[in-house]
């Protein structure tokens, strides 16, 4: 996944979560956790982990894919090769009436859950099918498969935060740690995905960014940001619009000015200012946390800026 995912337009939006709202009334509007595997269920989906040491399950995967059409090579060592080199988590297959999501068996259980739900999302959206009958132009078009990525990435999420429904009970709810972690127990998912719900949904219109990142003070945190300093960066629509220019390195900047040498837990917070759109400042409140695998950090709007000066 790249640093920022691609902006999905309005329309687009709209269109996935009628499908969301449309699978959680067939299946009952049930209450949270989402159980993927009645998902599934109702999809006709199967599901099996692989191992990239199992060189059958893998041919058979390349098989597959020929069949769909994909330039891979049928040779399970080739399909290996495009496992790694894509770092590919999760697939989504088709063959004779058979729908099977395949998901690597080195992602940990709690992340599984947002990996299968991205590709039930595949499955979901109509215009996503085409990815499984076979390549054409316009899916191999590199920027169009990202907006494809993206969009089931925000779908699998709206999935397991269940519609609707994380918004409405996240505005009764004040955006601090505490919240994150009892939606994080309550939707059943990963502190990274839960921050990243809270920042982008919990109230869009609102200008808030998350970051995932490395430890200003301990370099072996993050791994997954190579050879920069952020992994990720999710912003509601509000910081997009108003906060245009806010880059993710200005975001971490603020992170190391607030640090503490902390390993774990809550790592520092306070309040840096922002250029909006127009030129004028404002202050965003800065709060980071270390779960020891990654920095996790939100910055959300306050009020704009007034120099200490012009305080009565
Ligand atoms: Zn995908």
């Amino acid at each position: 996944m790249p640093v920022i995912e691609p902006i999905i337009d309005d329309y687009e939006r709209a269109d996935i979560n009628e499908h969301i709202s449309r699978l959680l009334r067939d299946l009952g509007n049930p209450e949270p956790p989402l159980r993927l595997e009645v998902v599934r269920e109702l999809q006709k989906l199967d599901l099996t982990y692989y191992s990239k040491s199992d060189l059958n399950l893998l041919d058979e995967m390349a098989h597959r894919a020929k069949m769909a059409g994909h330039k891979i090579s049928s040779t399970a060592q080739s399909m290996r090769d495009v496992v790694n080199e894509f770092g590919l988590k999760g697939l989504l297959m088709l063959k004779e009436g058979d729908k099977r999501i395949f998901i690597d068996d080195d992602v940990v259980p709690l992340k599984r859950r947002f990996v299968i739900a991205h590709e039930i999302l595949h499955d979901l959206l109509p215009w996503h099918r085409s990815l499984l009958i076979g390549d054409n132009e316009t899916t191999l078009n590199p920027t169009f498969h990202q907006a494809m990525e993206a969009e089931a990435n925000y779908g699998g999420r709206q999935l397991i935060f269940m519609g609707d429904q994380f918004r409405r009970e996240a505005l009764d709810c004040s955006f601090d740690w505490k919240t994150i972690a009892s939606f994080k127990d309550r939707y059943g998912n990963t502190l990274t995905t839960t921050l990243w719900q809270m920042v982008c949904e919990r109230d869009p219109q609102q200008p808030a960014f998350g970051l995932i990142s490395r430890h200003p003070y301990h370099a072996d945190i993050c791994s997954k940001a190579g050879n920069e300093n952020v992994a990720y960066f999710p912003r509601s629509r509000g910081l997009i619009d108003r906060f245009p220019s806010l880059s993710h390195d200005m975001a971490f900047a603020a992170v190391t000015q607030h640090a503490t040498t902390k390993k774990r837990g809550p790592v520092g917070e306070g309040e840096s200012v922002f250029y909006d759109a127009n030129g004028e400042a404002h202050v965003f409140e800065i709060f980071s946390f270390s779960n020891t695998y990654d920095l996790l950090t939100f910055g959300v709007y306050k009020s704009p800026y007034v120099p200490a000066t012009q305080v009565a």
